[in-house]
């Protein structure tokens, strides 16, 4: 079995892309501060520098260096992001485990066009059903059946973006712009499905090709608020799971089912709340978001540290983190995207997601 040789490896992968310059960013003449270098080492340099370059002892090129187990430059293709980070898993999944793979980020750093991408460019989740299903039929010894859900945590709830309830017609969120607070659905726990989304809708997939245009209807009804950093800034973490059984394809003969659980995540904007100036609602919403970003950290952290290695980890933090609780950790495998914008007004954010990346890959 090809696995084996992986089986020591470390369980979590961390990888990060750097977006092109949009055309927008181009016109205003926007300087790049971010190089990749060797597929392995991101190179920032501070644009403040350039102010104070010519004082006396004044350090010039303070160019801070971060490598991860892969670092994707702006020419990097959808399928070569693919292939070399969630393409893997699929074989995990397959064997029965759970395994994540999220894309965190700022807002407009690319998480979406990595995740779902276009009919053009497909993202990480359409490759990966793709991949799946070219898997299966691979494994002619088994049967399969393949689903999947698509949901968002918004602000603490959850909700159901393949088929929201009350807009049976499809179209349109049901939670409007969040006043509804007491809609959402329940996180539960079994013990063979193991935690689920009560009453969330599970489409029977056959077909890979047709999820495609299910996840771009599922994120149009994704929730946006304006903000007065982001005009569309996505304030939601919407969370394709794909579940898998699997039974040895024996004649006659009742055999066992094993379940495996592969969950593909596009984080809510890591930007902090600090500096998009909001009041009420909205900093509210915020604090709920940080909640779960901070709970996934937090996580992740107390998983990768070998050291801390059997401590408890507080899955109850957020919603987020109980949703993945068999999928974090034990014997499954995760992977983190981190997607930067390129921009030197995009600076501070890229320094602290680096910085984020760099603490899960350390430990
Ligand atoms: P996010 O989901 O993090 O807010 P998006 O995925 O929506 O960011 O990306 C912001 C913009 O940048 C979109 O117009 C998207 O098409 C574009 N973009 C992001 N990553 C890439 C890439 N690797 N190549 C080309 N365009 C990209
Ligand atoms: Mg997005």
């Amino acid at each position: 079995e090809a696995l084996a040789a992986d089986e020591g490896a470390s369980s979590i992968k961390v990888a990060v892309r750097v977006r092109p310059l949009s055309a927008r960013e181009k016109a205003a003449s926007i300087a790049s501060v971010i190089r990749v270098i060797e597929g392995q080492t991101v190179v920032v340099l501070d644009p403040a520098d350039g102010a104070i370059a010519y004082g006396p002892g004044a350090n010039r090129t303070r160019e801070k260096q971060y490598s991860f187990d892969h670092a994707f430059d702006d020419s990097t293709s959808q399928e070569e992001v693919f292939n070399l980070t969630t393409r893997d898993l699929v074989d995990y999944v397959l064997r029965g485990l759970n395994c994540t793979a999220f894309a965190y980020g700022p807002t407009g750093s690319g998480k979406t066009h990595t995740m779902t991408g276009t009919a053009d460019e497909p993202g990480v989740m359409p490759r990966t059903l793709e991949r799946l299903f070219e898997r299966m039929r691979a494994q002619t010894a088994n049967t399969f059946r393949v689903r999947i859900s698509y949901i968002e945590v918004y602000n603490e709830c959850v909700y159901d973006l393949l088929r929201p309830s009350g807009a049976a017609g499809g179209g349109g969120a049901a939670h409007g712009n969040g006043a509804n607070a007491f809609g959402g659905l329940d996180l539960r726990e079994d013990p063979v499905k193991g935690m689920f989304v009560a009453g969330v809708h599970e489409e029977e997939v056959t077909e890979p090709s047709a999820v495609l245009a299910q996840l771009e209807r599922g994120n149009a009804r994704r929730t946006t608020e304006a903000t007065r950093a982001n005009a569309t800034s996505s304030r939601s973490h919407a969370v394709l799971q794909i579940l898998i059984e699997s039974r040895e394809a024996l004649a006659n003969v009742q055999t066992s089912l094993e379940l495996g659980k592969l969950s593909l995540i596009d984080l809510a904007g890591s930007e902090r709340m600090g500096k998009t100036n909001n009041a009420g609602a909205r900093l509210r919403e915020g604090n709920k978001i940080n909640q779960s970003l901070l709970a996934l950290a937090n996580c992740i952290n107390a998983l990768g540290d070998k050291a801390k290695r059997g401590q408890f980890v507080n899955y109850r933090d957020s919603k987020l983190t109980r949703l993945l609780k068999e999928s974090l950790g034990g014997n499954s495998k995760t992977v983190m995207l981190c997607c930067l914008a390129p921009s030197a007004d995009a600076f501070e954010e890229t320094t602290s997601t680096l910085k984020y990346a760099h603490r899960a890959k350390n430990i």
